[in-house]
C-alpha cells in the first residue's frame, strides 16, 4: 500500500487489526490476504479455498467492519493470482518466528529453521500440526519440538 488518503488509511488500519483466526499475534495483513482497500470494498484473496479460518476471516472482517462503522462497505474476494504464502509480510514471518512457529519456506527452498534456535537441522514429525494448516517438526540441535506454519 502507497500514499493513501487518510479516510482510506483510516479503514487500512481496521482492517490490519483484524487477526488471523489460528495465529492471533498475526494480522490479516500481515498475512498478506488483503490485496485492496476503499470505502466501497475490502478486497480479499483467500489463502487456500476449504480451509476453514478463510470463512472465519471473512466474517471477522464483517464484524469489524460494522463496529468501526463500515456497514455499507462490502467484502470481495479474487482467486486471481492465487495467494502463495511468499505473501506474507516479513513483519508476519518475524512474528510467527516470535510465537514459535517457523514460516514458510520461500517457493523454491526446502530448508526449514528452527524457531527457536535458527538451526537448519530440522526434521517432520507429522504432516498435520495442532490444525491442518500446520506440520509438526523437531529441531535436532536443540531438540524442541514446532510448529511450521503450512498454508491456512
Ligand atoms: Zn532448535
Amino acid at each position: 500500500m502507497v500514499a493513501i488518503d487518510p479516510a482510506t488509511q483510516a479503514l487500512w488500519n481496521v482492517v490490519a487489526a483484524v487477526p488471523d483466526p489460528e495465529i492471533p499475534v498475526l494480522s490479516i495483513t500481515d498475512l498478506g490476504i488483503v490485496r485492496d482497500v476503499s470505502i466501497d470494498r475490502v478486497l480479499i484473496t483467500p489463502t487456500y479455498t476449504g480451509c476453514p479460518a478463510t470463512f472465519a476471516i471473512e466474517s471477522d472482517i464483517r464484524a469489524a467492519l460494522n463496529a468501526a462503522g463500515y456497514a455499507s462497505t462490502r467484502i470481495e474476494t479474487t482467486l486471481s493470482p492465487p495467494w502463495t504464502t511468499d505473501w506474507i509480510t516479513d513483519a508476519g514471518r518475524e512474528k510467527l518466528r516470535a510465537y514459535g512457529i517457523a514460516p514458510p519456506t520461500p517457493a523454491g527452498t526446502s530448508t526449514v529453521y528452527c524457531p527457536q534456535c535458527n538451526s537448519a537441522d530440522t526434521q517432520e514429525i507429522s504432516r498435520f500440526g495442532s490444525t491442518p494448516c500446520k506440520a509438526q517438526w523437531q529441531c535436532r540441535t536443540c531438540q524442541e519440538p514446532f510448529d511450521l506454519f503450512k498454508c491456512h
